[in-house]
Parts: C-alpha cells; sequence; structure tokens
C-alpha cells in the first residue's frame, strides 16, 4: 500500500502542498501518496484519527488548524512548543503522534539560503501577532538580531506576544502608531492583510536603506505589501512562496527521513507564475 500523507485546512482548493510533496518524492525516488482535504474546526479530531486509523503516516495542517493540531498531539518538539501551534503531525512507530511546527524554519532557511540575508546584528520589524508570527520569532531570535519589534492593529497581542519571548532575546510589541522616528533592516508581514490586498498603516522611514521586505503571504501576483516594499527603496521584496516550499521541506524530513533539495522547486513555481 502506498504511504499516505495529506494537508488539511479551510479553505484548502488552493494549496500547492500536494504538488510540493509529490515533487519532493519523485525527486527523492519515495513512493508516497499526498492529498489536500478540506477539514472544519470542528471535524478536526474525528477526521485526523480517521486518517491514521486507515493507514496515514503525517499531515500538515494549515489555516485554521494549527492551535487544534497543537491540542492534538500526544509529543511536540521543543519548536511546536514554542510556537503553541503545530503544521506537521506525524504517527510514530509506537502509536502516538508528534506535532511539530516547521514554518519557523522554513522562513529562516529562504532568508538565509535561498537569499543570503543576514539576521545577526539586524533590526527586524515583524507586522502582525497571530499565528504564523507565534511560529517565527524563536528561529528568529535564534539568529542574534539586534532588536525584533512586533507592530500590530490589536497591541496588546503585540505586547503580550513579545513578552512570551523576552528570555531568549531583545523583543518588543507596539502598535503601527509608535514606529514613527525608527527604521528597519528587514520587514516581515505575517498579517493577512494582503490577503484582501490591504496593508498594514507603515510610517514613512520605516524601510532602512537597502532595507528588505519579505511577506509572508504569496500570490500569482505580487502582494500588496511585496509592492510597498518596491516603492519604498527595498533592496529586496519578496513573498512567502520560498517560505511555502522549505517548510514542507522540513516535513517531508521529519516523515521520510530525507531531506529534499528545493531550489529547483522554487525556480519552477516562480517560472510558472512569470516572477523568474
Ligand atoms: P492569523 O489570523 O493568526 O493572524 C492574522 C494577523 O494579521 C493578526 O495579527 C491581525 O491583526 C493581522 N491583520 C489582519 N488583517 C489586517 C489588516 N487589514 N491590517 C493589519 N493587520 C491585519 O493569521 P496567520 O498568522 O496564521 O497568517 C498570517 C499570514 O501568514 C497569512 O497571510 C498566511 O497566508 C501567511 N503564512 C504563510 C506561510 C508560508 O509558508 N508562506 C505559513 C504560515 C502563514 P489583529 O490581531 O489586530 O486582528
Amino acid at each position: 500500500m502506498t504511504d499516505r500523507y495529506a494537508v488539511f485546512g479551510q479553505p484548502i482548493g488552493h494549496s500547492k502542498s500536494p504538488r510540493i510533496h509529490q515533487f519532493f518524492a519523485g525527486q527523492t525516488g519515495q513512493q508516497l501518496s499526498y492529498t489536500a482535504e478540506e477539514v472544519a474546526p470542528e471535524q478536526f479530531v474525528g477526521s485526523v484519527k480517521a486518517f491514521f486509523a486507515q493507514g496515514g503516516l503525517g499531515l500538515n495542517c494549515t489555516v485554521p488548524l494549527k492551535e487544534l493540531a497543537f491540542a492534538f498531539a500526544d509529543t511536540k518538539t521543543i519548536r511546536a512548543q514554542r510556537a503553541k501551534a503545530v503544521n506537521t503531525l506525524k504517527l510514530e512507530a509506537d502509536g502516538s503522534v508528534l506535532g511539530d511546527n516547521t514554518d519557523g524554519c522554513g522562513l529562516v532557511t529562504d532568508l538565509l539560503d535561498n537569499h543570503a540575508f543576514n539576521l545577526k546584528g539586524s533590526r527586524i520589524l515583524l507586522l502582525g501577532a497571530g499565528g504564523a508570527s507565534r511560529g517565527i520569532i524563536a528561529p528568529l531570535l535564534g539568529y542574534s538580531p539586534q532588536t525584533v519589534v512586533i507592530a500590530n492593529r490589536t497591541v496588546e497581542k503585540a505586547v503580550e506576544l513579545a513578552a512570551e519571548f523576552q528570555d531568549i532575546g531583545v523583543i518588543s510589541g507596539c502598535g503601527y502608531a509608535d514606529l514613527g522616528g525608527q527604521a528597519f533592516d528587514i520587514i516581515l508581514n505575517a498579517t493577512s492583510a494582503s490577503l484582501s490586498g490591504e496593508l498594514p498603516p507603515l510610517p514613512q522611514g520605516v524601510l532602512a536603506t537597502q532595507g528588505v521586505c519579505y511577506d509572508l503571504a504569496y500570490g500569482d501576483q505580487p502582494t500588496a505589501f511585496v509592492r510597498w516594499g518596491g516603492e519604498n527603496g527595498a533592496a529586496h521584496s519578496l513573498d512567502g512562496l520560498g517560505m511555502l516550499v522549505e517548510q514542507a521541506a522540513a516535513a517531508f524530513y521529519l516523515w521520510r527521513g530525507v531531506r529534499p533539495s528545493t531550489h529547483a522547486l522554487i525556480e519552477l513555481l516562480n517560472a510558472e507564475r512569470g516572477m523568474s
């Protein structure tokens, strides 16, 4: 029987994950199937149990299921515990389910390995205080930036999130209006504003000279934030397609013990959307 994997989410129709994992499987000579399944939060526990009972070996969980996946997992990796969210479930040999979060390492791999950006000593502005932000903060702080400032529409969420990571780096939270007079080397957009074509209200001058913009969201066209970066003199203004591929590669490695190469796939996906 073919080894079964899947991504659960809602909505899920747009997911590139089946294509990405089939590409990795072909490249590494692994026999597996990977499907995308629409699962509502109230169906989550039943659907996951049924999937593993019917021979499934691993799952990705995306919006809005990552916190539910965290609650479901019997054991969690340290990075999942920090993120309080799980995007990868793995059935272990003893029948227990391990929860991991590969979003943060996916982002950092894209920033460092694919784009050769420097995080050490940099001033990082993180927009948004939702699940994606929570998953990437510890991996970012692991590279010793000078500071990470979280800005969010709901200011208390930014302040509370920053407080959770005070023990591992210089980090603070604020509202957008508090950013005036500050400049950052890297601005990461982890809000969902791009999904509706909107932009967080960023003050003039917030991007340092030769600064970099990175939107975790991605699409077939440049997002509003990627365009903002271009219009505001960013040295590079990128979207999160590379992060998507890299978080998938980390999940594939957890499941199969084989690390796929990502460059050819990122090039292919970029060429298909005319962004090579
Ligand atoms: P959440 O719903 O958990 O958080 C959304 C965040 O966006 C909140 O901080 C919210 O602010 C803010 N927000 C929403 N709309 C606006 C707006 N119009 N202006 C300013 N702020 C806004 O979402 P996630 O954290 O799960 O996802 C965030 C983004 O990251 C999505 O675009 C998602 O696609 C992307 N992502 C990409 C991945 C990849 O592999 N490339 C992986 C994971 C996520 P408030 O708290 O005030 O409501």
